[in-house]
């Protein structure tokens, strides 16, 4: 395990990078790679990767490995191992006994047709919102097909470094959510809070996609004993459409014998232009530039078009 605090008793901040095994780094994850490694180093701190491949039926053969080659080819050095979530069940097993030892998860026998018959209102990721129908217990002759984390009418509140204060409700903006699906994978939500947690990560910087989960990975981390990071959500990358660069909007891959031109569009997208010459430049000389110029104050909250 690493150590938290250093010799002098300061306290160390660990970032991280973690990629899903879809496809290929675009540019728009490549965003999400520098602005968490250049926060990690202009900290002084440690930059950690882990794969999350916890959604098998996303997961890419060989997409793991090309990410880490491409990271590599544009001279992102982490540190430690990397972390790859699907050999991490059994932690996530035991989480979720955890929750259902204490009744904070339950078991659901809902199809997604019922659920739909039921007409509920859409939830902030576009999904529907569980009209609770076994929220008091599964009824007679229903066999659980998922588990499922009980939210409060509440509102969990954090305070964003880039995108300021956020407020969401969680029973109103998301249901009770899937923490064991019934396909008998784990929830993203589940595992990322687990995982942030073992590697002792205390600084979340990621695509602005993501804000809507942060209130119930909060709720977890409350829920388990668990330290809550802090946050940072970046302004997603679009194509010339405004749709977010992805897999399914064929996003074109990172190249890294592009090296420094590359580098220069991110760090520009990220509201650090880069003097001429160094976009030119060895690499190593822009990521010394970028790690002594980084601040997250001069990342814009807003989404903004693919450079170029
Ligand atoms: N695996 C997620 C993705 O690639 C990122 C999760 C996170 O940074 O918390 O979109």
């Amino acid at each position: 395990m690493f150590k938290l605090i250093d010799e002098r008793g300061r306290k160390l901040y660990r970032g991280r990078f973690a990629p899903s095994p879809t496809g290929p780094l675009h540019f728009g994850s490549l965003v999400a790679a520098v602005a968490s490694y250049l926060d990690a180093r202009a900290h002084g701190g440690e930059w950690l990767l882990r794969i999350e491949d916890v959604d098998l039926t996303r997961t890419v053969p060989g997409a793991a490995d090309g990410i880490l080659r491409t990271l590599e080819g544009f001279g992102l050095q982490w540190d430690g191992r990397v972390l790859v979530q699907s050999q991490r069940l059994d932690l996530y097993r035991a989480a979720l006994v955890s929750l259902q030892r204490r009744d904070y998860a339950y078991p659901c026998a809902c199809s997604r047709r019922e659920i739909a018959a039921c007409s509920p209102p859409t939830s902030v990721d576009g999904g529907l919102i569980y009209p609770g129908i076994c929220r008091r217990g599964l009824a007679d002759g229903r066999a659980a097909r998922a588990w499922r984390m009980r939210v409060p009418d509440d509102e969990i509140s954090f305070d964003d470094r880039v995108q300021g204060r956020v407020r969401q409700n969680l029973e109103r903006a998301v249901g009770d959510f899937i923490l064991l699906r019934a396909d008998g994978q784990f929830a993203y939500q589940l595992a990322v809070v687990v995982d942030d947690a073992a590697q002792g990560v205390n600084a979340v910087v990621r695509g602005v996609d993501l804000l809507a989960s942060t209130p119930r990975q909060i709720w977890l981390q409350q829920r388990l004993g668990l330290p809550t990071p802090t946050y940072a959500h970046l302004p997603v990358v679009t194509n010339a459409v405004g749709e977010k660069l992805s897999k399914q909007t064929r996003a074109k891959a990172v190249d890294p014998s592009e090296g420094s031109e590359v580098v220069a569009a991110v760090l520009r997208f990220l509201g650090h232009p880069v003097p001429q010459e160094l976009s030119r430049g060895p690499l190593t000389d822009i990521w010394r530039w970028a790690t002594d110029t980084w601040s997250i104050r001069q990342v814009p909250a807003l989404r903004g078009a693919f450079p170029g």
